[in-house]
């Protein structure tokens, strides 16, 4: 048998989901945790995703933790080379927005002791694999699957509805749509539809407590 080994093991812990389904949340929570142990943490996110702020990631809860915005992969790894200490944690959220040159730096870091915290949705709008992330479920050590409420009949939410958001009523108080945005909600399967659908909720675009 092999001898318990005491060396530092590094890992991958993937949380994964539909929107809303608190993975930025349970991203934050773990690296809070680990900053309250000492833990050298840095966190990157994509710089394309500043739906709520540049420099920080933010939950629909308005949770937020400060973060480095990247716009690739490399990057990250740039930002490890420049720091006075190695980092113990690294946090990546909206990781299904970067290529798949993540999967081999992600695998990297973990082989050499690094902790890393992996958020990103499972599945686009018409519920197919995002990005990296299948291929990242499948070496992690760690998967964490988790579940919004559907917004239609309230049952485990494990799908993204795409949606023509921004409706307004008109006198006769039949909907219309004033503008082209898109936006999501969260459906179970048997709720959601392959395609857009009309939205259920209102749009709160600019609503970062939406509850
Ligand atoms: P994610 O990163 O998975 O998109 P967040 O962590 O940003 O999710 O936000 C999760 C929070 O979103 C919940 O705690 C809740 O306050 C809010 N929320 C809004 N709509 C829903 C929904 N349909 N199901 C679950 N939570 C929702
Ligand atoms: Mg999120
Ligand atoms: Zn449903």
């Amino acid at each position: 048998m092999e001898p318990f080994r005491l060396m530092k093991m590094g890992m991958i812990e993937m949380i994964c989901g539909p929107m809303f389904s608190g993975k930025t949340e349970e991203l934050i929570r773990r690296l809070r945790r680990a900053k309250i142990a000492r833990q050298r943490v840095i966190v990157f996110k994509p710089s394309l995703d500043n739906r709520y702020d540049e420099i920080q990631i933010v939950s629909h809860s308005a949770q937020r933790i400060p973060s480095i915005p990247v716009e690739d992969p490399a990057m990250m790894e740039h930002c490890l080379k420049q720091l006075a200490f190695p980092v113990e944690v690294i946090g990546i959220d909206e990781a299904q927005f970067f290529d798949n040159s993540l999967i081999p730096l992600v695998e990297t870091w973990a082989n050499s002791g690094i902790r890393v915290v992996v958020a990103g949705l499972d599945q686009d709008y018409l519920g197919q694999p995002f990005g990296p992330i299948p291929h990242l479920l499948a070496i992690a050590d760690m998967v964490t699957k988790q579940y919004a409420v559907c917004v239609l009949c309230g049952a485990p939410a494990t799908k993204s509805q795409r949606v023509l958001a921004n409706h307004q009523k008109t006198q006769s108080g039949e909907k219309v749509l004033v503008g082209a945005h898109d936006a999501y909600e969260a459906r179970c399967r048997g709720c959601h539809v392959c395609g857009v659908d009309k939205a259920v909720t209102v749009s709160r675009e600019n609503d970062t407590t939406a509850v």
